[in-house]
């Protein structure tokens, strides 16, 4: 099975196995070959092997005459909020996110503060293939500049955009759980800002995690506990990059990536008016979404899988907000990325100002079950025979066929389709029961 992943999110591969420090090297001079003068910003997770990368990628683009500007170890949605404060040209951020800690990776940003669009991720790739870069002089070669506070700046800019007087008197008390990931950099000072009363588990930006990062419910059994026997308000998991937040209740109970998405979305289309008629999420999103956008009037627009995909959607529908329902939560006026930070203060908000429980917003939801099934596959041209098969077999249903398949059913839906990440292909599946969504992801793997 290949460890290796080339995506347009960017590269992904195993320290000691698929991550030679050549390649780092190649996605440096390749992407500052791609933006010029620059600069770029760099930065990157809490990952051991955080600098063996970020050292090698920083080599290939000042060779080629990019200046960089090195913000060090910060979450990944830190990086996006730079590139914007020193007008950078590009970004580059050293991290595998929710993948385990063998991994590493690379993400490649763009002017906006976003990930490549398809357009110029084209246009960079043939870059790594051709390996023709235009080494500069030593007297043309690029700078380096370190800045030591971008966390604080990115912190900063949160609290410059939304109003957090609220919070601070509400006295909700909080437990966070960055897993010793990025998190942990940031999430002292955001609630120390927001004025709470808080407890921070693995809050030591060592990069050894102490759970499998996805933020997923087996994962978070720490954190469930530590609700279950303190006397907090809320939970947040955070992968270990810190763009994707989940919330649990006060009780300890994981009410799921969607309806943490759900409580940030329902809070802001509470208290602002909509510049447009939709929200924008991507296919893989539960309906619960959908259903909290038309009580306040708007429809709900689908996009492809990948935050790029996402944010390009919010952009051309003027969206006021959207995101992922892998609990990453996008608010354009404070950035163009999944931002962790931004979801914990969305649904501390909604907690302070609604005066309610997060399990008594959550019961006021439509009640939604939704299963993520995946299986390996050693390339991805192997899962388009079972895609064919899954159009056939529903041929009179509604398809979408953006990405992978999506069926849709009454008040269901089942999405299939390879991973841009991960060498696995995965089977989403909602419906209002769990009878029902087992019935269908029997149904659709017996194809
Ligand atoms: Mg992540």
């Amino acid at each position: 099975m290949s460890s290796l992943i080339m995506s347009i999110s960017g590269m992904r591969a195993v320290v000691g196995e698929t991550l030679d420090p050549s390649l780092a090297l190649k996605m440096g001079k390749a992407f500052g070959t791609f933006i010029g003068k620059g600069p770029v910003i760099i930065g990157g997770d809490t990952r051991v092997s955080y600098d063996m990368v970020q050292k090698a990628v920083v080599s290939g683009l000042v060779s080629v005459g990019t200046d960089v500007i090195d913000v060090g170890r910060v979450l990944t949605p830190t990086v996006q909020q730079m590139i914007r404060t020193f007008n950078a040209k590009g970004g580059i951020v050293i991290s595998a996110s929710h993948n385990p800690i063998q991994w590493n990776g690379i993400k490649l940003m763009n002017e906006a503060g976003s990930f490549l669009t398809p357009e110029e991720y084209a246009q960079f790739e043939p870059l790594i293939k051709e390996e023709n870069f235009p080494l500069k002089s030593w007297d043309a070669i690029g700078t380096v500049t370190e800045v030591t506070d971008a966390v604080q700046r990115h912190v900063d800019i949160i609290l410059s955009k939304i109003d957090t007087t609220s919070i601070s008197a509400s006295k909700l008390r909080v437990l966070v759980d960055p897993n010793n990931g990025a998190g942990a950099l940031a999430d002292p000072i955001l609630l120390d800002a927001l004025g709470v009363e808080y407890d921070i588990l693995n809050a030591d930006p060592n990069g050894k995690f102490n759970h499998d990062p996805e933020p997923l419910e087996n994962n978070l059994t720490e954190l469930k506990e530590a609700l279950q026997k303190g006397n907090y308000d809320i939970g947040f998991a955070q992968d270990a990059d810190a763009d994707r937040l989940v919330i649990l209740d006060e009780r300890g109970r994981f009410i799921g990536e969607d309806y943490s998405l759900g409580i940030c979305v329902d809070y802001i289309l509470q208290t602002e008016s909509s510049p447009s008629d939709c929200v924008v999420v991507n296919l893989s999103t539960s309906l619960v979404i959908e259903n909290i956008a038309k009580q306040h009037g708007l429809t709900t627009h689908y996009t492809k899988i990948g935050e790029t995909n996402v944010t390009e959607g919010i952009r051309q529908h003027n969206a006021i907000a959207g995101g992922e329902g892998n609990g990453g939560v996008i608010y354009p006026k404070v950035g163009w990325g999944r931002d962790s930070l931004v979801g914990i203060v969305l649904a501390l908000k909604h907690l302070a100002e609604s005066k309610k429980t997060v399990s008594e917003i959550v019961n006021s939801y439509p009640k939604f079950i939704m299963i993520k099934d995946k299986y390996s596959i050693a390339s991805r041209d192997e899962v388009l025979p079972f895609l064919d098969k899954i159009k056939a077999h529903y041929a009179s249903n509604k398809i979408d066929t953006q990405d992978g398949v999506k069926v849709y059913f009454d008040n269901a839906w089942v999405h299939v389709r390879p991973s841009n990440t991960e060498p696995i292909v995965r089977i989403f599946v909602e419906a209002p029961t769990k009878d029902e969504a087992l019935r269908l992801i029997d149904e659709v793997k017996s194809l």
